[in-house]
């Protein structure tokens, strides 16, 4: 399906995610390495981050990343201490168009979905910035809050149990990823945290989050709690 990340602590360019690391979501958009589902993820992306003032900004693309002459351009003087960001594969059915590609938001948090729902179990939304599964999904998390986000999952996935549920969330202080389906891991460094679908380089310090769990990522630290699901 899809690859995403997310990058908590001191500000850093959104190209030293996304663009410069050997296996960053650019490479992933074509290579991914520990993609399950989907060869590559061409059918857009979407990069987001808190300004200086705490606003949630978007830069969002129905075309593959590796195409994007003037994103890349522009990429390395975008600096951010919070930023989510996803190459899409879109699923089967589902609209391509940059409002179906992650990150969605509803200008508190910044909210990427890697997986597959079936949209029948999503109530419909108004709010929802599009209508593929991610979108609904979306738009669903954040009418619960955020704080209810591990319930919300569990209560998806009994709805539809063959679903993948891999959330990715941030709001300027704190970042929430669950994983239900697909790969995560998580990088600690000395000046923040990345969460990932997949390693963007081969540094012996990602961690990879078992399924099925909640992960909690804040200035003080990262906690994983698992997931009860009645699946
Ligand atoms: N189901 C998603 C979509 O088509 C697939 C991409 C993803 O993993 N978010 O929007």
């Amino acid at each position: 399906m899809c690859r995403h990340l997310a990058w908590l602590g001191e500000p850093r360019s959104v190209a030293s995610l996304v663009l410069d690391p050997p296996y960053g979501l650019l490479v992933q958009s074509y290579s991914p390495r520990r993609q399950k589902h989907g060869l590559m993820n061409a059918d857009g992306w979407g990069v987001g981050f808190f300004d200086d003032d705490g606003v949630a900004r978007r830069w969002r693309s129905a075309a593959p990343l590796w195409g994007d002459a003037s994103f890349a351009s522009v990429a390395p003087v975008l600096r951010s201490g919070c930023v989510v960001a996803a190459v899409r594969s879109a699923s089967v059915g589902m609209p391509i168009e940059a409002s179906a590609s992650a990150p969605f938001s509803d200008g508190r948090w910044l909210l990427s979905h890697n997986g597959l729902v079936d949209r029948a179990v999503l109530p419909a939304s108004s709010a929802a910035e599009s209508t593929n599964d991610s979108a609904l999904l979306a738009a669903l998390i954040c009418s619960r809050g955020l704080d209810a986000l591990a319930d919300t999952i569990i209560e998806v996935a009994a709805a539809d149990p063959n679903a993948r549920l891999n959330i990715l969330a941030g709001n300027g202080s704190q970042l929430l990823a669950t994983t239900w389906g697909d790969t995560l891991f998580v990088l600690r460094g000395d000046d923040g945290v990345v969460v990932a679908s997949e390693p963007f380089d081969d540094d012996n310090r990602w961690v990879e989050v078992p399924d099925r769990h909640l992960v909690t990522a804040t200035d003080c630290g990262v906690e994983l709690t698992a997931l009860k699901g009645s699946a």
